[in-house]
């Protein structure tokens, strides 16, 4: 392991200045996903700024009724009204990872996880996300595990977070510090498709850290569910899952959001399932159509071609279980 500085700012202001002083700086919170890549040499940060000091574990709740999540928030978390009013979330924790690891993993090392694939892990292997340039091993490799959507030339590889999943189905925001001070991102926009810059995982600019997480007030009649399919019962990353939100009225449906996981570089608005469920019944010919047009514009290679009827499963299931 290459040796490195370990910082601990005393304030986010001195964070944010030592990331933009030095691109080499890597900020660890609970260091499930860095200590493993540092371990491996895949990540050789010259700097690591561990933020246990700057708080950032809180959950406040909001005005309007909505609620504010510190980025050190460890996934964990026990909370009664966070249960309660978003069991999304707290289903999307409890299936990504064992107790040990939800202890130490937080809210924003969660959705700035590497990608799991298999290749960028193994330094002898050309990966343009491990080392821009280099060319993509997977495009010729094993693809079974691969994205079925947002694909490129450039980086197919899916994005591991079963939060991620949640809070895009939730529309939540990523709130952010940075050189320019505060801003927030929504979670849409928070993870990039690889296109030109594979080795890109976020939308955070140069000196940024990401503060908390947003989520809008829960809405009346809102019901929904998270459901993945992965290769075994303990835990395992996503082969594809999906998150569901549905706000209804009586029995007709007002709104619907449809994020998949395991099937994307990013976390997969299934928008042409959404438009499905819209203004019908939520009932099995509506859950039908949404499960076909949930797959709308899948472009599968040979290896993972079965992901697609596991998306139609998926959702079908996750819709088919909401009460
Ligand atoms: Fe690297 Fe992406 Fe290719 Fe995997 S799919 S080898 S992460 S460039």
């Amino acid at each position: 392991m290459r040796t490195f500085q370990l910082d601990r700012p005393g304030d986010l202001a001195e964070a944010v200045r030592i990331l933009a002083e030095d691109e080499g700086a890597r900020v660890i919170a609970g260091g499930t996903d860095l200590v493993t890549l540092m371990r491996d040499g895949i990540q050789q940060p010259s700097r690591v700024l561990d933020l246990r000091d700057l708080g950032l574990t809180e959950i406040e709740w909001q005005p309007d009724g909505g609620v504010r999540i510190g980025a050190l928030c460890p996934n964990a978390v026990d909370d009664r009204r966070l249960a309660a009013e978003y069991p999304l979330v707290v289903a999307a924790l409890r299936a990504g990872a064992s107790p040990q690891i939800r202890n130490m993993a937080t809210f924003g090392g969660n959705i700035l996880q590497q990608t799991r694939c298999a290749y960028y892990r193994l330094p002898e292997f050309a990966c343009n996300r491990r080392d821009p340039g280099t060319g993509c091993a997977a495009l010729r490799g094993d693809s079974a595990k691969q994205a079925i959507f947002g694909v490129s030339d450039t980086c197919n590889a899916v994005h591991p977070s079963d939060l991620a999943v949640a809070l895009s189905a939730l529309e939540a925001e990523v709130l952010v510090h940075g050189p320019a001070g505060a801003r927030r991102i929504p979670i849409r926009e928070f993870h990039p498709l690889p296109g030109d810059t594979p080795h890109r995982v976020s939308a955070l600019r140069d000196g940024e850290l990401v503060t908390g997480i947003e989520l809008p007030a829960a809405g009346r009649g809102r019901v929904s569910n998270y459901v993945k399919f992965r290769d075994r019962a303990s835990f395992a990353f996503a082969l594809a899952s999906a998150a569901v939100v549905i706000e209804r009225a009586g029995t007709v449906v007002l709104g619907a959001r449809i994020a998949l996981g395991g099937v994307a570089p990013k976390p997969w608005r299934a928008e042409h399932a959404e438009r499905a469920l819209v203004g019908n019944r939520l009932d099995e010919d509506s859950i039908a159509a949404a499960s076909a047009a949930a797959v709308r514009g899948a472009t599968p290679r040979k290896d993972n071609e079965y992901k697609v009827e596991l998306v139609r499963r998926v959702v079908r299931r996750a819709l088919s279980e909401l009460e």
